[in-house]
C-alpha cells in the first residue's frame, strides 16, 4: 500500500472541487471504508449529504469546528481508511486541522482527500491552504472558466448587488454572489494592508 497519502483539491469556486471530490471517493469505496465530512456552515442543499453544482451528492457528516475537530477526525482515522473533507476552508480556525490531517496520514496510514477553496474574496491565500498543500503528496489545480471572457479562471470574485465588492470571508452561496474570474478580470476592492 505503500503508508498514507494527502490529496487536495483546490482552485476556486466552480471548478468542480467538490465533484472531482466526490468522483475519487466513490472509486476508492469499492475496496475501502470511506467517510465525508462537511462543515455545519454548509447547509446550502442539504444539512445530511454534500450536493455539487451539478447534482452529484454523497451522504456526509459535521465536522465540528474548534478543538472538537481534532477529536473527531482521529476517531475517524480508527474507523475508516478513507477520510475526505470538502471546503476545507471553513477550519481555519481549528486549531491543529492541518497537524491532526498530517497525523492521520503519515502515523496512521490513512488516505485523506480535502477539497480547498485556494484564495480569499480579496485575493489573498487561505491560510488553510498555505499549510496544507506542501504537506500534500497529490495536488489537483482545478480551474474554472473566467465570467468575463471565458478564458481559465483561478480567483474568486465576491459580487454585492452585482458590483464587485470586498470581502475577505465567504459566505456559501451559488452564483448570485461569486464569479470565478482569471488574474486580469478580477478586481480587487478596498482595505489594502
Ligand atoms: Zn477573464
Amino acid at each position: 500500500m505503500g503508508g498514507g497519502k494527502l490529496i487536495v483539491i483546490t482552485g476556486p469556486m466552480f471548478a468542480g472541487k467538490t465533484t472531482r471530490l466526490i468522483e475519487e471517493l466513490k472509486g476508492e469505496a469499492h475496496d475501502r471504508k470511506v467517510i465525508l465530512f462537511k462543515s455545519q456552515m454548509d447547509n446550502r442543499k442539504s444539512a445530511t449529504d454534500v450536493v455539487t453544482h451539478d447534482g452529484l451528492s454523497m451522504p456526509a457528516q459535521i465536522l465540528p469546528n474548534g478543538e472538537e475537530c481534532a477529536r473527531v477526525l482521529r476517531q475517524a482515522a480508527r474507523e475508516y481508511e478513507v477520510i475526505g473533507i470538502d471546503e476545507g476552508q471553513f477550519w481555519k480556525a481549528s486549531p491543529r486541522f492541518s497537524e491532526t490531517l498530517e497525523e492521520i496520514v503519515s502515523k496512521h496510514s490513512k488516505t485523506v482527500y480535502v477539497a480547498l477553496l485556494n484564495r480569499r474574496a480579496d485575493g489573498k491565500p487561505f491560510d488553510v491552504s498555505m499549510k496544507l498543500l506542501p504537506l500534500a503528496d497529490t495536488v489537483y489545480s482545478l480551474k474554472a472558466s473566467c465570467s468575463k471572457c471565458g478564458g481559465p479562471a483561478t480567483m474568486t470574485q465576491r459580487l454585492v448587488n452585482g458590483v464587485e465588492a470586498f470581502g475577505e470571508e465567504f459566505v456559501v452561496g451559488g452564483s448570485e454572489k461569486y464569479e470565478a474570474r482569471c488574474r486580469e478580470h478580477f478586481v480587487k476592492v478596498g482595505n489594502e494592508e
